[in-house]
């Protein structure tokens, strides 16, 4: 084990995990049918959240004219939708083992799984404990049809393989341009692609397997964190080593037997607790700035998730500027891979480096691929006047 590895991951667990209904996240609200049976269903019991989906609805409608994306590639961004939206039936996601199991000792399966992960197109792939606290509750298909269950898939699956794809460095740089939609939806593409094969080889030597694609019944984001992949940071998402937050994951769960990566610390925390760079960036304002509060049980950073995603919706893309302008994202030129490795080690590095942060933010370049469509400037005016991007 090394210095950096532990025997538990790093966030703290103050008493029960509290599960999350799945119908309660904001990926779930927006697929609501305005005044259908499952809106009028959900709004009765959450009658002062009603205004808010409406107003959702509304921007999700003028998306288009008000932001002035060029058809040519909005329709890019449908196209990628298809293929997660197949990839995320039940029949595909799931299915019942092969009748005779290939016996494969764990730490040679698990160096299959990964290398075959890998060989699909996966830039991390780890290993770790299945804890059923992170699966929602009131699990139904993604569009909310069918009847909601409290029991995930497969309870006997003991084990999660998080796998992820990183964002290219040049395409992080353009948010939250439309170019970071085009670049999330072709990651979640392959993503689904990966982690349906996964779960099919898998089950294909007898044992079960599920993929979590977009019918996910997991929360992908601690189940990488107790794999190893980083620590949890102050935007929400977790920060790795190799990538930053510029990374997506998802998840394949089995009872294959394999062997665990180990959580990590990287010293996020410490880094986090003493910078706001994600919070003077964010635009919606959706970025805790002060200590960390009790969710569900864990201590970590709240975010205002509707802020969040009201904002993708009044940009026309993903934003990601939290990810874009966060230390850890930098592109990995040699002295940054050294910055990086003192971050891990050093409070007087991470105090240096943030002294000097403000300078180094102003150069940022934001060009767009040649075959995407220049996006007029509207994305900038919903930002606050302030923001440092008028600059
Ligand atoms: S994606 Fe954009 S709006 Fe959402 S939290 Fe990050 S910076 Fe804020
Ligand atoms: S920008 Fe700073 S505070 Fe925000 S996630 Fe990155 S390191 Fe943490």
């Amino acid at each position: 084990m090394s210095k950096r590895e532990l025997v538990k991951p790093k966030y703290e667990i103050v008493g029960e995990l509290e599960r999350i209904d799945r119908a309660d996240t904001v990926m779930a609200r927006r697929h609501l049918i305005p005044d259908s049976e499952l809106w009028q269903s959900y709004y009765r019991k959450h009658p002062d959240l009603e205004a808010q989906s409406r107003k959702w609805a509304d921007l999700q409608k003028s998306r288009k004219h008000r932001l002035r994306i060029a058809p040519q590639d909005e329709l890019m961004e449908n196209a990628m939708r298809f293929i997660p939206n197949v990839m995320a039936k039940e029949e595909y996601v799931d299915g019942e083992p092969a009748p005779e199991k290939i016996v494969i000792d764990p730490k040679r399966a698990s160096s299959k799984i990964k290398g075959f992960a890998r060989h699909l197109g996966a830039d991390l792939v780890k290993i770790g404990p299945f804890n059923p606290s992170w699966t929602y509750k009131n699990i139904s298909s993604p569009d909310h049809s069918g009847n909601p269950s409290d029991i995930p898939a497969h309870p006997p699956n003991k084990h999660a393989i998080v796998v992820a794809i990183a964002y290219k460095q040049d395409e992080i740089e353009c948010a939250p341009r439309f170019t970071i939609a085009l670049a999330t939806g072709a990651i979640y593409l392959r993503l689904s692609t990966i982690v349906v094969t996964l779960a099919r080889y898998i089950r294909s030597l007898g044992y079960e397997a599920r993929a979590h694609n977009h019918n996910s019944q997991v929360l992908h984001v601690p189940l990488a964190i107790d794999a190893g992949f980083g620590e949890l940071a102050r935007n929400g998402i977790f920060i790795t080593k190799e990538y930053g937050s510029a990374i997506k994951p998802m998840t394949v769960t089995t009872d294959m037997p394999l062997v665990y990566d180990r959580p990590v610390d990287i010293g996020v925390d410490e880094f986090c607790s003493q910078c706001n760079i994600c919070v003077k960036y964010c635009p919606a304002g959706a970025i805790h700035i002060g200590e960390k509060k009790t969710i569900r049980g864990v201590k970590k950073w709240p975010l205002n998730a509707s802020a969040c995603f009201e904002y993708f919706l009044r940009s026309g893309a993903n934003c990601s500027l939290c990810v874009a302008y966060c230390p850890w994202t930098r592109p990995r030129t040699f002295p940054h891979n050294f910055i990086i490795k003192a971050f891990e080690r050093s409070n007087i590095a991470r105090k240096s480096y943030l002294k000097v942060a403000s300078l180094l933010y102003r150069k940022k370049k934001m060009k767009i691929p040649s075959w995407q469509e220049e996006q007029p400037e509207e994305w900038r005016k919903v930002m606050k006047p302030n923001h440092p991007l008028y600059r």
